[in-house]
């Protein structure tokens, strides 16, 4: 998708703290860290936000989520927080479908 931040990541037009990378995953480190540990994982599928996801992207969607668990073990963390924005107000700055994996420090609840 053109103009879109994460695409450009995906596509190595856009330099990322890349960490994880499969067929349809990525996952690098955000840029504006808000835990010791903060990774942002995206379907390289674009698709703008949650809201967008169709039936047929069922099967990513579990993947993201299978993807969060492996880095976290991978990590050795035993406590972290997977977190998605839908829509401005929800806090989603970017219209790239992604998943926050926070951890390494006390995380509140709930989120502001
Ligand atoms: P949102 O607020 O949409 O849920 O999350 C967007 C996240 O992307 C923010 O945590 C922000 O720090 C991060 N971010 C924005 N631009 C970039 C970038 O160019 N590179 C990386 N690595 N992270 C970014
Ligand atoms: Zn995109």
């Amino acid at each position: 998708m053109a103009d879109c931040l994460f695409c450009e990541i995906i596509g190595k037009t856009k330099q990322a703290r890349i960490m994880h990378e499969t067929e349809d995953i990525v996952a690098f480190h955000d840029l504006n860290p808000q835990a010791p540990v903060h990774i942002l994982i995206i379907p390289k599928k674009h698709i703008s936000k949650l809201a967008q996801a169709k039936s047929e992207d069922v099967e990513l969607l579990g993947k993201v989520q299978y993807a969060a668990m492996e880095i976290a073990k991978n990590l050795d963390l035993s406590d972290f927080r997977l977190v998605m924005n839908n829509g401005r107000k929800a806090g989603q700055t970017v219209d790239h479908l992604h998943y926050h994996l926070l951890s390494g420090r006390r995380l509140l609840w709930p989120p502001g």
